[in-house]
């Protein structure tokens, strides 16, 4: 140490005695920012030793100790000694060095950690971890040292019993890594969590043989199925089995202090396992699907493996509602779908995180490989979309499909290591321990109880068959399947092990199996803690069963809105609104005195307002939505003099619905598989998506192909979820013009959701109040407006908002002769403007424009309504902005046909046929728009 930074450290009397503590503080805060404390203090904290370039936390105790042994030298003796010559000094630094080594443990450890079940990993070698790295030898075992924060329970041990400390409790069959996380609280309750009992608790007899059990059931299932169904396709678990005991115990353990419902989401592998020995499914069920029967009420069904299930589940805590996400083959997608369902379970029981836990079980192939999984971390602890943690379980069986090479699965050491961009705690733990595994459940929940964050375990085993039963893993996998082949099953190994500390007898052991196969001979359900469903907190059954046509009653008086409108355009007075915004919302209390029409921000505005007004909900993500992408909702007002935010929509009424609006991570993936979740569990709530620009939300197509259209086909879950995509041609380029209407009219079928362009502010206030107030839930695909926002001719007056009505179809509005009308424009959404004007301009009054604002279902009765005035016509027109090949034209041709007079013959006027959605030159656009309208009016 330099004598200036002794003098430092000497002339500060906080040194002394009672203030150490002081010390400890202030090395704390060096430890967290070296920036944080004085110069001095920190050349004092930079000279004590480092590993490996890590700064490493010497625990507060030896700080202190060393800082008061010095202190004890006074300060000439202590500037004028050499650590060589100072036998005080040497064991100072033997005592700084025994810290390092326990930090080297703490940090490091795992890379020596007994993970992996088949021993086929191989581990670098950790000089950290060696005693020699830190200059220390067996010949030191005897010496007493200060174990500092090291939580075993006392403060000095023996460095031999210390390192022995320290290998069983880093490196066994736990790897326990998180000292990358920065906040002390959480390291230090993990430290005391794992190193109290070093990582090997006492298990009592009764849960060795749950556990036992469980492995049981799991070994049993697989056996089971695998003779009776050979060769069918299951997704073994096999290898994986100590996931069945585990998710019992995280289940019973999560009952036990107070959570009510649990939302699981996984992927096909050892799903049916847990389907019947966990969620209770019962298994004559399952074994009817093998043998090709299936449940007619589930539309178009599903393979067996991506079936959700719902069941309760008992615990000393009462009861637990257990619901298994139906999910696709799309790996990882299924996650934030779960913490999606998690949230809106969460707002119904006072948003406390405890009554509600997600659990995801991810592949480790996957959760390495899928983007989404990033987006689901950086969502977690943000307000929209926090859910209080996530307990995520990776079944690491270390291949992926046939893929199982490190240098081609990863570039990363664990599968894990994208956790740690959030800081989440990893456990790696060696599945054929289940003990290990109880361990870490146990820690994983409490920690994700305790801070509310997401935390990992990452279960360490193998997949005994190949990717499914009729794969052949020799042919890729040689080496590892011959260690498999002969690697005992886990519940063998469990077995010996009970019966070889005598907590059972072979017997025992055997009584289990033949018991469990009893039960399924008998085809009853396998799972003791089961209970009929009773603690789920919604009832679908209203939503049930209704056609999209059903007639319902949309009216409000001209005298609630003006309420509600009043209502929405106030706030207190200390909020001092930006110019712009103050200008829009005084044009908008003129609109409510009927100064002024209603422009499409108001109408959108007020009818949320209505909608909170009768009790219901509204849940608004988006990546701008809480000001809108084009600057019209200012549903979030941000005061210009403290920066604090106001929502007037939060304040309508005592007692109204909640209404969260919130500005989304720059993710549509992961956002969009949430708000789906999130609109599947709850379905009072107008739940809505809201993209910056339409065709973003394509960073959304796996939920929109596999859930959002299809979902209700496949799983009978119903979704009213409402999605809003900036849509038209405004000379904007290829990437801001199109929402790509064309690829969700393609997936229409079977009604299963709605497509609409709404052209006026009151066909969106009644289009979103149509959603809530029916009560049928279907996905609500709309193109909404971009310069429509602010177009002089896009305003409603307070009347047309109060009839109530969505228009699915518009008939002509000018005052034309219908028998005058030679031909009739079919379109949607912005471009009827564009034609409205220039026929007003040509002065025309032989062409009429009918405007589809639901474009599927195909409104066919109202449209046969207003195209009867036009029987005699037999030139109509689809006029489209979109290119040919894009936009309305090839999906729903066969709809225009149907609706058209008989004998009458329709064609296209529109963007020729383009791979691009749009040009990229505002001209050429400009060229293209005044040719395609000149095409649609003129006669020919
Ligand atoms: P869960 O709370 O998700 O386990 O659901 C409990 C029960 O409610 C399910 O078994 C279904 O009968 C019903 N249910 C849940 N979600 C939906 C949905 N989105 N559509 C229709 N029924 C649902």
């Amino acid at each position: 140490m330099q004598e200036s930074v002794m003098k430092a450290w000497w002339d500060s009397s906080h040194m002394a005695g009672a203030n150490a503590a002081y010390v400890e503080q202030l090395y704390e805060a060096y430890l967290e920012d070296p920036q944080s404390v004085s110069d001095s203090w920190r050349q004092v904290f930079d000279s004590l030793p480092k590993v490996d370039g890590v700064e490493l936390e010497s625990n507060h105790s030896t700080i202190r100790e060393q800082f008061k042994k010095l202190a004890a030298l006074g300060p000439a003796a202590r500037m004028s000694s050499t650590p060589a010559s100072n036998s005080a000094a040497v064991s100072d630094e033997r005592q700084v060095k025994v810290l390092q080594l326990i930090n080297a443990y703490r940090f490091r450890g795992h890379q020596h950690a007994n993970l992996d079940p088949l021993g086929l990993w191989k581990q670098p070698r950790v000089r950290d971890l060696e005693l020699s790295h830190h200059n220390l030898s067996e010949d030191d075992f005897d010496s007493i040292f200060n174990v500092g924060s090291y939580a075993i329970g006392k403060d000095t041990m023996s460095l031999g019993e210390l390192f022995k400390s320290l290998n069983r409790t880093y490196c066994g069959s736990i790897g326990a890594e998180y000292m990358h996380i920065t906040d002390t609280e959480q390291k230090r309750w993990l430290q005391q969590r794992i190193e109290s009992v070093q990582s090997k608790p006492e298990v009592a007899k009764e849960e060795k043989l749950a556990l036992l059990k469980g492995l049981t059931a799991a070994d049993g299932m697989e056996k089971y199925l695998g003779a009776k169904f050979t060769g069918a396709k299951r997704f073994s678990l096999e290898g994986g089995d100590a996931l069945i005991p585990m998710l019992k115990g995280l289940i019973t353990e999560a009952g036990v202090v107070g959570t009510k419902e649990v939302v699981i989401g996984m992927a096909h592998r050892g799903r049916l396992n847990v389907l019947v020995n966990v969620l209770g499914k019962n298994p004559s069920v399952l074994f009817d699907e093998f043998s090709g029967k299936h449940d007619n009420t589930l539309g178009s069904g599903d393979v067996k493996y991506h079936a959700g299930f719902s069941s309760d589940f008992a615990t000393p805590g009462g009861n637990v509602h257990l619901a298994l996400a139906f999910n696709p083959s799309h790996l990882e997608i299924v996650n934030p779908v779960v913490m999606g369902s998690v949230r809106a379970r969460m707002d119904r029981r006072s948003n406390d995180s405890h009554k509600v836990l997600p659990i995801t079980l991810h592949g480790d192939s996957a959760i390495a490989g899928q983007g989404v999984v990033q987006e689901t971390f950086n969502m977690s602890q943000t307000r929209g979309f926090a859910v209080g943690g996530t307990v995520r379980i990776v079944i690491n069986n270390q291949v992926g499909f046939t893929t199982s090479k490190l240098e081609d699965t990863r570039s990363t050491q664990y599968c894990t290591d994208i956790a740690k961009m959030v800081q989440a705690p990893i456990f790696h733990v060696n599945s054929d321990d289940p003990e290990a595994v109880q361990f870490v459940t146990k820690l994983a929940l409490d920690y994700r109880n305790k801070f509310k964050r997401d935390v990992v375990i990452d279960l360490v085993c193998y997949r005994r068959h190949g990717h499914n039963e009729a794969d052949e893993p020799n042919a890729t996998q040689p080496l590892m399947y011959q260690k498999i082949q002969k690697h005992p099953v886990p519940r063998q190994l469990y077995a010996d092990q009970l019966i070889a500390e005598g907590v059972i007898k072979e017997q025992d052991a055997q009584k289990l199996i033949d018991d469990y196969r009893a039960a399924l001979d008998h085809g009853a359900c396998v799972v003791d803690e089961w209970r009929p469903m009773t603690e789920h907190s919604v009832d679908w059954t209203p939503y049930i069963g209704h056609d999209w046509d059903a007639p319902y009653d949309g009216k409000v008086s001209v005298d609630k809105l003006k309420e509600l409108g009043e209502r929405i355009t106030s706030y207190p007075e200390g909020v001092k609104l930006q110019s712009r915004v103050n200008k829009l919302y005084q044009d908008r209390k003129a609109m409510m005195t009927g100064e002024k029409k209603l422009d499409w921000g108001m109408a959108e505005t007020l009818a949320y307002a209505t909608i909170v007004d009768i009790g219901n909900d509204i849940r608004m993500t988006g990546q701008d939505s809480g000001r809108g992408t084009f600057f019209h909702r200012h549903a979030v007002l941000h005061n210009q003099t403290d920066g604090s935010t106001f929502i007037p929509l939060q304040h309508v009424r005592e007692g109204q619905g909640d209404i969260e609006i919130y500005d989304s991570v720059l993710s549509e993936e992961a956002v969009m598989a949430f708000e789906y979740g999130f609109a599947t569990a709850e379905p009072s709530c107008l739940t809505i998506w809201e993209a910056q620009f339409g065709d973003f939300a394509n960073g959304a197509q796996v939920v929109f192909d596999q859930f959002l259209s299809s979902g209700e086909a496949k799983w009978g879950r119903l979704c009213g979820l409402t999605v809003l995509l900036p849509h038209g041609y405004e000379g904007q380029g290829p990437e801001h013009s199109s929402a790509r209407l064309e690829r969700f009219l393609q997936l229409c079928a079977d009604h299963n959701w709605q497509v609409c362009v709404p052209s006026t502010p009151a066909q969106v206030f009644n289009m979103l109040r149509r959603q809530v107030i029916r009560p049928m839930r279907k996905p609500l695909i709309v193109m909404s407006p971009k310069s429509l926002l602010r177009h002089p001719l896009a305003t409603s007056t307070l009347e047309e908002l109060a009839e109530g009505v969505f228009h699915n179809v518009i008939g002509e509005i000018d005052d034309l002769n219908p028998s005058e009308v030679k031909r009739v424009v079919m379109c949607s959404g912005k471009v009827y403007y564009d034609l409205l004007d220039q026929r007003r301009k040509n002065e025309q009054t032989d062409v009429a424009i009918i405007r589809l604002e639901q474009l599927y279902p195909f409104p066919q009765e109202e449209c046969a309504k207003i195209v009867a005035n036009y029987s005699h016509v037999k030139d109509w027109v689809w006029c489209q902005e979109e290119p040919q090949n894009q936009g309305a034209w090839y999906s729903s041709q066969h709809h225009f046909w149907q609706a058209i007079p008989e004998g009458a013959h329709l064609t296209y006027a529109g963007r020729e046929a383009s791979a691009s959605p749009a040009v990229g030159y505002v001209s050429v656009h400009n060229q293209q728009q005044k040719a395609l309208v000149e095409d649609a009016l003129t006669i020919k």
